[in-house]
């Protein structure tokens, strides 16, 4: 047996690991008979939608990285995804699957706001999340991936994730449960921050986890979308945004 939080606990259960989802749909079933039409109040809802908009997020960009005759010339390592890459990282979306549920834990706690009693925007909340994410969740982060790079952590924990020597957009949301917690963790600490300043609304739930995903992805995509003369005229872009070359 390997360290704790090494492995996913559902890995044995191949595909039907989706089950897992099966507790959030008959919900939204109910919800939605009882109701007569989609429950648009219900976090179980959104929390779906959420699940499928960020699969199509990474589905997009794994398709546009393999779009050689459209990336070629920008890629940053020229070589290919190998097979054993491919087969590692198939089950990419365990995070996404952790997170669904752990959502889901949050949404039954009863400090958590119910959707009817939120804006649909809030500036405030959003001003609250940037400023948590540049002042807690980036440093956060570094630390702990600094972390994970010092022994016995990332052999037991870390060293999966850098064994891609291509990486590609899925390869963003690939690796043990220790790492996918400790990106969580970096994830919800604006939202968690805008919730508790009662300035949380459902447009940030959507637009940070997306956003989140989506350079995450193009960071991982190995396809160079910003030129590097922009970072050459602005320096200090490199310190806002992460791309494969920077
Ligand atoms: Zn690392």
């Amino acid at each position: 047996m390997g360290a704790p939080l090494s492995s996913w606990p559902w890995a044995g259960l191949g595909a039907y690991k989706y089950v897992l989802y099966g507790p959030l749909v008959a919900q939204v079933a109910q919800a939605w008979r009882e109701q007569g039409g989609a429950p648009t109040d219900s976090w179980c809802l959104h929390l779906l939608l959420l699940l499928a908009l960020r699969s199509l997020t990474h589905q997009l960009w794994f398709s546009y990285a393999n779009m050689l005759f459209f990336t070629r010339r920008r890629r940053v390592v020229p070589d290919g995804v190998d097979f054993r890459q491919i087969d590692a990282e198939w089950d990419w979306d365990n995070m996404v699957i952790m997170q669904t549920l752990l959502g889901a834990m949050a949404i039954s706690s009863p400090v958590f706001p119910a959707v009817s009693e939120l804006r649909a925007w809030d500036p405030r909340g959003w001003a609250v999340a940037l400023l948590l994410h540049v002042a807690v969740s980036e440093p956060g982060f570094r630390w702990a991936h600094r972390a994970l790079h010092r022994a016995p952590l990332f052999s037991r924990y870390h060293s999966k994730h850098h064994s891609s020597p291509v990486t590609q957009p899925l390869t963003s949301a690939y690796g043990t449960p220790l790492e996918s917690l400790v990106l969580t963790l970096a994830m919800a600490a604006p939202l968690a921050g805008a919730f508790m300043a009662g300035a949380g609304s459902v447009s940030l739930v959507y637009g940070h986890v997306l956003a989140f995903d989506y350079l995450r992805c193009m960071g991982y995509s190995n396809v160079e979308v910003i030129s590097h003369r922009a970072f050459r005229a602005f320096p200090l872009l490199r310190y806002l945004i992460y791309t494969p070359s920077t």
